[in-house]
């Protein structure tokens, strides 16, 4: 017999807009009447799973989109570990710590990452879809498994856990005070100076925390998550906001507090850094607010693979009908695009930081990666093409109208979504289906997610007349599937109407997917910066590696980029050739 769960997003469901309780109507089963959806207490409707038939009719015809009603693979025929009451969220199956290695967590937002965690940090007690469960039928299901050891330990309460939360730019909102001062409250190691090293917070320390940029405030709060004596570290998406090199750092930092004693969980969606910093992976699947399924641990190589397949031979489980690719690329070829702008000997000084600029041109429909640290200048230089600052000599042949998408956006107002979205209401097609930001228009923006709020902010950007969109770190909080959708999103709308857009990031695979050109900016953060290219995309990425001292390879299988070890055979082949990423 099919399982078949019934979801309803109640934040979603609006009875009095549906015209009173429009899917109790359309239910055949409620027309011979019996009784499969019903009038629920808080309001809302319920629905029956057993007496459902699963015919379609009410996911299609709500309004509001809030009902799911989904037929489980037969291999999910266990009861779910946790269920958020009547016809609420279903989680299967945990990713499991195991200690001395750092298991990561891969899949899209929404699928119960989150509460996955709290049930492992015995936060969260499961209930097995029941009223009330206990940690002993938790370790009975996972007799025999190194699951079962885990939780024994979380029933005697031997696992302490500390957790870095994922939106770190919230933390000046809760935290007060200095850096070092924040630090010293949680450092139960006597290790603080240390580590305020180890993260190169030393330049910072004295600051208060409203000060920081987005990427000193990830490292104070990885910093905070260290500093606490725990067994159980769990690290939610450790690199936004940090540029590459610094990814690399933190990388390196996080996979060294794995030993006999410590786990180590991570959630990442750079997928290069995912495969950098753990040693093993879940995939975890299903459907955003709806069911999430987690799957056994595979070594971090087979588990990326199988996710950009989609395809889990385990269990012959497809769960996405296409694969994510990535292609080889072509030698580059500028064609016959029209120039937007140029620009010629520009330097610009702003405090202590020089920046410099000597000659580039863009051209109409270009997608534009720039790579390059933080704080070197990527975002003043656009201001200089956008004569929002004038450069002290050196010129810019035309002035471009640009739209900014900030790397930080506030989150605090209470405004509706619909209602900052209303141009963008007149690129259906082109924006708000394909950012799939529907659902979100009648909600409020600081009732919004990290990822719901980056796509909010990107159908914004793209809705206003420019020449030039400037998008600072799009990738921020958005899955592997969203961050390779958007770049869909601003590829096409850049073709589609003869614009220009440039986008930092740091994520090189998202940059790889998205971009046309490279701009590489070199120097040092927050003494001086230069800028260099557009270039073709090979030509780019060698230049910025040769920098970074590293080399990538290409996996055979999936043809992602992946890192190669320093000084390892290939790397030194591939550096000999003047080949760091496309071979
Ligand atoms: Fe109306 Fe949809 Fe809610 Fe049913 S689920 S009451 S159709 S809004
Ligand atoms: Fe009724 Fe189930 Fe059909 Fe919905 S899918 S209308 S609940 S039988």
């Amino acid at each position: 017999m099919v399982k078949r769960i019934a979801v309803i997003e109640k934040e979603k469901c609006n009875p009095s807009g549906c015209g009173d309780f429009l899917c109790m109507r359309v239910c055949p089963i409620n027309r011979t009447g019996e009784e499969c959806i019903v009038k629920g207490d808080v309001g809302k409707p319920v629905i029956y799973e057993n007496m459902c038939t699963g015919c379609g009719i009410c996911p299609n015809r709500c309004p509001y989109d809030a009902i799911s009603i989904i037929n489980l693979p037969s291999e999910l025929d266990n009861e779910p570990i946790h269920k958020y009451g009547e016809n609420g969220f279903h989680l299967f199956n945990l990713p499991i710590p195991i200690f001395g290695k750092v298991v990561g967590i891969l899949g899209k937002n929404g699928i119960g990452k989150s509460t996955a965690l709290k049930i492992l940090a015995g936060m969260l007690k499961p209930n097995f879809g029941k009223e009330e469960a206990g940690w002993d039928e938790l370790i009975a299901y996972f007799k025999g498994t190194e699951a079962q050891l885990y939780f024994e330990k979380v029933k005697k309460e031997e696992i302490v856990i500390s957790y870095k939360p994922q939106q770190v730019e919230l933390i000046p909102k809760t935290a007060k005070g200095t850096v070092y001062e924040t630090l010293s409250k949680v450092d139960e190691r006597g290790e603080i100076d240390r580590i305020i090293e180890e993260l190169d917070l030393i330049n910072v320390k004295d600051r208060t925390l409203d000060q920081l940029s987005g990427g000193e405030l990830q490292r104070v709060a990885i910093g905070a998550t260290v500093l606490k004596k725990a067994n159980l570290y769990v690290f939610d998406e450790p690199t936004s906001f940090l540029d590459i090199k610094q990814r690399i750092k933190v990388s390196k930092f996080i996979r060294s507090l794995a030993d006999a004693d410590t786990a180590v969980l991570v959630v990442e969606h750079d997928l290069i850094i995912l495969d950098f910093m753990t040693d093993l992976i879940h995939i975890m699947y299903g459907k955003e607010q709806v069911y999430g399924v987690v799957s056994h641990p595979l070594s971090t190589k087979t588990g990326i693979n199988v996710y950009l397949d989609g395809y889990l031979k385990d269990g012959n489980i497809r769960f996405r009908d296409s694969k994510l690719k990535f292609e080889k690329r072509l030698a580059f070829q500028e064609g016959e695009k029209e120039m937007l702008t140029s620009w010629s000997g520009i330097i610009k000084k702003f405090g202590t930081f020089n920046l410099k600029a000597t000659a580039g041109e863009v051209h109409r429909k270009d997608v534009i990666g720039v790579l390059g640290e933080n704080g070197i200048g990527k975002t003043s230089f656009v201001k200089i093409l956008a004569e929002e600052e004038k450069a002290d000599s050196g010129k810019v042949d035309i002035k471009v109208k640009v739209s900014y998408k900030p790397q930080y956006i506030d989150s605090s107002s209470n405004v509706l979504v619909a209602n900052l979205l209303k141009e963008a209401m007149k690129y259906k097609n082109q924006i708000i289906i394909p950012l799939n930001v529907s659902g979100l228009l009648m909600r409020q923006i600081n009732q919004l997610s990290g990822g719901e709020l980056q796509r909010v902010a990107i159908a914004l950007c793209l809705s206003r007349e420019a020449d030039l969109y400037l998008f600072d770190e799009p990738s921020a909080y958005l899955d592997v599937e969203q961050r390779l959708l958007i770049s869909k999103v601003i590829k096409d709308f850049m073709e589609m109407k003869g614009k220009t857009a440039i986008v930092v990031d740091h994520d090189l695979l998202f940059i790889d997917y998205l971009s046309d050109k490279v701009m590489v900016f070199e120097g040092e953060p927050a003494l001086h910066g230069e800028v260099h290219g557009p270039f073709g995309m090979q030509e780019g990425m060698n230049k910025f590696l040769e920098d970074l001292g590293m080399s990538f390879r290409r996996d055979p299988e999936s043809k992602r980029p992946r890192a190669n070890k320093l000084n390892s055979q290939l790397d030194q082949k591939q550096k000999k050739a003047d080949k760091l990423y496309y071979v």
